[in-house]
């Protein structure tokens, strides 16, 4: 079987792997978009990801992966043959991971409903697109810069609603499309339209690491992944399954974190100052804080979470000019995180650090 490099194993990338973690344990956030060169772990990240995810309980035989322990969340499909007492075949399956190519049209996307056959034979037949696969799985679209401006508006949308609706003709169907969406792009080759940057609910620049230490790390592990996967991945295999379990608990603890107004005051005060555009940059700091606290199995929110959460979802809201602005503002966001860090390391285990590291070495940065 196909060794998918454990990713725990990769070095560095704090910011990046925060991102993905938090998106895994609530989809809603709405996206992460990586920023970087090549060669940056972008996809290796991405791909590493949805291996690690706990496997999902589906309608066996349902193209969309319906979870049959929440009625709300069943396809059309499944509802009506719920609805005609039928009881739905369960499987467990690993999270999917789809690869959307740029070359994607809408209706390889969405789906289409074949209107023809609607009207010759009244059955309404629905041909299931890439948020169909893409549901309760990971969906990767590298360079999303390069893919057409209104599919990621469509990925962008279905990613934060978490349904897929297509109508056409009087005839809908309905599924629902919850996923983890991942674009990554090289700011070399073209920059994504501000107006759909905005959307992405997160954003990480990742650069590569200049650290000496760490990059022979880098280098060790790929040698050694790379002549003996298998034997590679059976080191990891104890921390992988610790993310996993971590994540798993987050996402059953993530319904019953709390928060007060205290909080969206810190979060509007946060905003306010940075002189962020908008009002999506609130919610999604809000729905990455929440998500947070849960990782770090705590019931109520807090501020480090809030600053951690700030972290992800300002940098490519902020205002561009004039430059001087710009990095005050991120080093004030940076102070205030350097204290928040410390605050929770004093607790334990510190929720700022997503990943153990492994026993034999301390990585920096
Ligand atoms: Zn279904």
């Amino acid at each position: 079987m196909f060794q998918v490099f454990p990713f725990t194993a990769i070095v560095g990338q704090e910011r990046m792997k925060r991102a993905l973690i938090l998106n895994a344990i609530s989809p809603q956030i709405g996206g992460v978009l990586i920023r970087g060169e090549r060669g940056t772990a972008k996809s290796t990240a991405a791909r590493a990801l949805a291996a690690l995810l706990p496997d999902i309980r589906v309608v066996a035989d349902c193209p969309f992966a319906c979870d049959p322990t929440d009625p709300d969340l069943l396809c059309d499909r499944c509802r009506e043959r719920r609805d005609a007492g039928e009881s739905l075949p369960e499987a467990v399956r690993q999270t999917s991971f789809i690869n959307l190519p740029v070359s994607a049209t809408e209706d390889r996307v969405v789906g289409t409903l074949d209107i023809e056959r609607a009207i010759k034979l009244g059955e309404r037949h629905f041909e299931p697109g890439v948020l169909a696969s893409a549901n309760r799985g990971l969906l990767y679209v590298d360079e999303i810069n390069l893919l057409d401006d209104h599919v990621v508006d469509l990925l962008l949308d279905s990613a934060a609603m978490g349904v897929n609706v297509v109508e056409r003709e009087g005839i809908s169907f309905r599924h629902p499309a919850r996923f983890i969406l991942v674009g990554t792009m090289n700011p070399e080759e073209g920059e994504l339209r501000p107006q759909l940057l905005d959307r992405f609910a997160l954003c990480v620049d990742i650069e590569g690491i200049a650290d000496r230490a760490a990059r022979v790390d880098i280098l060790e592990r790929r040698v050694r992944y790379e002549q003996d996967p298998e034997g590679f991945c059976a080191e990891w295999c104890a921390i992988e399954a610790a993310l996993t379990e971590r994540i798993a608990t987050a996402r059953a603890l993530l319904p019953e974190v709390t928060y007060d107004r205290s909080h969206l005051y810190a979060i509007a005060e946060l905003t306010a100052e940075m002189r962020v555009d908008g009002h999506r940059a609130d919610i999604v700091i809000l729905k990455t804080a929440l998500a947070h606290a849960a990782f770090g199995g705590r019931r109520v929110v807090g501020e480090p979470d809030i600053l951690l959460a700030a972290e992800l979802a300002l940098p490519h809201r902020l205002h561009r000019s004039p430059l001087e602005d710009t990095q005050s503002q991120l080093q004030r966001l940076e102070q205030r995180l350097e204290r928040a860090r410390a605050e929770a390391e004093e607790g334990e285990p510190s929720p700022s650090s997503s990943v153990p590291e492994p026993a034999k070495k301390k990585v920096t940065r």
